[in-house]
């Protein structure tokens, strides 16, 4: 079934500017053909069906490469610290996920990347939401989390320990279906001995991790802020930097260089909710790192690094990403091309999302207002498309 879509503007999000009138048709959830600027649309006639958006800004739906569905820094029902989120049963996790998600698509978002879990949770919510049974964005899981005994996003559950016992680790999630493997390489925010520039990894098992994942023609993302963990994860391979908020000087050329991928998380630690789950201590934590994060992403965003941002347990947030980028010196175009185009790169999906163009599914959002003008109309979201199929 073929359908039309008649927009007021067009932004396909492959670089060039927005299209006024633009228009595109789809059929089987995949865009057939978009129009030229100054094209004029085919007869409404030709088509089977007929979207009419001739009021809103049309584009590509957003992309989060960055979530937890396991946790919310912003949960109002029951709010509770992360760490007793982390430990709650996968039953209780799951039926939060599902709001979590719908969070995700009111806000627009039709791809969240996954960043570690317990009990394969993305994997399992992946599945139901490909097959229709809760609604949600596409969501490209990486399974459990992989962290040391002492490292960060530890809670008794997904130790991994040595080569042998990270090889172990990486092999269960690809066995389960992970599309790419989340390593814990440095202390954090949340948890992990010695701060977020301690390694609680070794070289050799960063190592492994890359091996493991290359094996099967995936990635490995890590998170790291700062310290030697950064450099090993640089020198071992490691696809994507999570963070890398306390890089040095000489760390962001070595990103630069070797042309790692860096997902910035601001959500957590600017959103006026975002620290409300933390302890003092924690809160003490994030308040140390908060210049320094900018600092970080500014020199990233003028040297023109490879970047994609995500809301790390703000569900929902990605204009609030979008707003900070801003801060950072990214204009509106190219801070809308981190959280589509360049998102799908990061999450090694450019072949399907991330653009409005013939081939890729037909994931797109509808907007009241246009985005380029201001960052804060990515909230104005009227509707949501995710292959063709309306779930806003
Ligand atoms: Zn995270």
């Amino acid at each position: 079934m073929k359908t039309l879509v008649k927009t007021k503007y067009l932004l396909d999000c492959t670089g060039t500017a927005p299209i006024p009138g633009g228009w595109f048709v789809f059929s089987d959830g995949v865009v057939r053909a978009v129009g030229r600027p100054g094209e004029p649309a085919p007869p409404v006639e030709s088509a089977d069906a007929f979207l009419d958006f001739s009021d809103s800004f049309v584009m590509p739906g957003l992309i989060d490469s960055h979530i937890h569905l396991g946790l919310s820094h912003t949960d109002t029902i029951k709010p509770m610290p992360v760490n007793a989120q982390m430990a709650q049963p996968p039953q209780v996790k799951i039926c939060k996920a599902a709001l979590y998600l719908r969070q995700h698509l009111r806000a627009g978002v039709t791809t969240v990347r996954g960043m570690g879990e317990e009990h394969f949770i993305d994997i399992y919510m992946a599945r139901a939401v490909a097959e229709g049974y809760i609604d949600g964005p596409r969501i490209i899981p990486s399974g459990n989390i992989i962290t040391a005994t002492h490292g960060q996003g530890q809670i008794g559950l997904s130790v991994a320990d040595g080569v042998e016992g990270v090889r172990r680790a990486c092999r269960e999630n690809l066995a389960q279906g992970a599309d790419f493997l989340k390593i814990f390489v440095t202390g954090g925010v949340v948890s992990g001995k010695g701060g977020p520039c301690a390694s609680t990894y070794t070289p050799a098992e960063i190592r492994v991790a890359a091996e493991e994942a290359a094996a099967l023609d995936k990635y490995v993302a890590a998170h790291v802020h700062g310290g030697p963990g950064l450099d090993m994860c640089v020198d071992a391979g490691v696809r994507s930097l999570e963070h890398a908020s306390m890089a040095t000087d000489a760390q962001i050329e070595k990103i630069l260089r070797a042309g790692c991928w860096v997902t910035g998380t601001f959500s957590p630690a600017f959103h006026p909710q975002g620290v409300h789950s933390l302890s003092a201590e924690q809160q003490d934590r994030l308040l140390k790192i908060r210049d320094q994060f900018m600092e970080t992403f500014s020199k990233l965003v003028a040297l023109g690094a490879n970047l994609s941002f995500g809301t790390d347990g703000v569900h929902g947030a990605l204009a609030f990403e979008a707003l900070t980028i801003a801060q950072c010196g990214a204009d509106n175009m190219r801070a809308i091309l981190y959280l589509t185009r360049e998102a799908a790169k990061a999450c090694r999906r450019e072949e399907e999302i991330g653009v409005v163009a013939p081939g890729k599914y037909a994931d797109f959002i509808a907007l009241a207002e246009n985005p380029l003008d201001n960052l804060e109309n990515l909230t104005t979201v009227r509707s949501v498309y995710i292959g063709g199929t309306a779930k806003i």
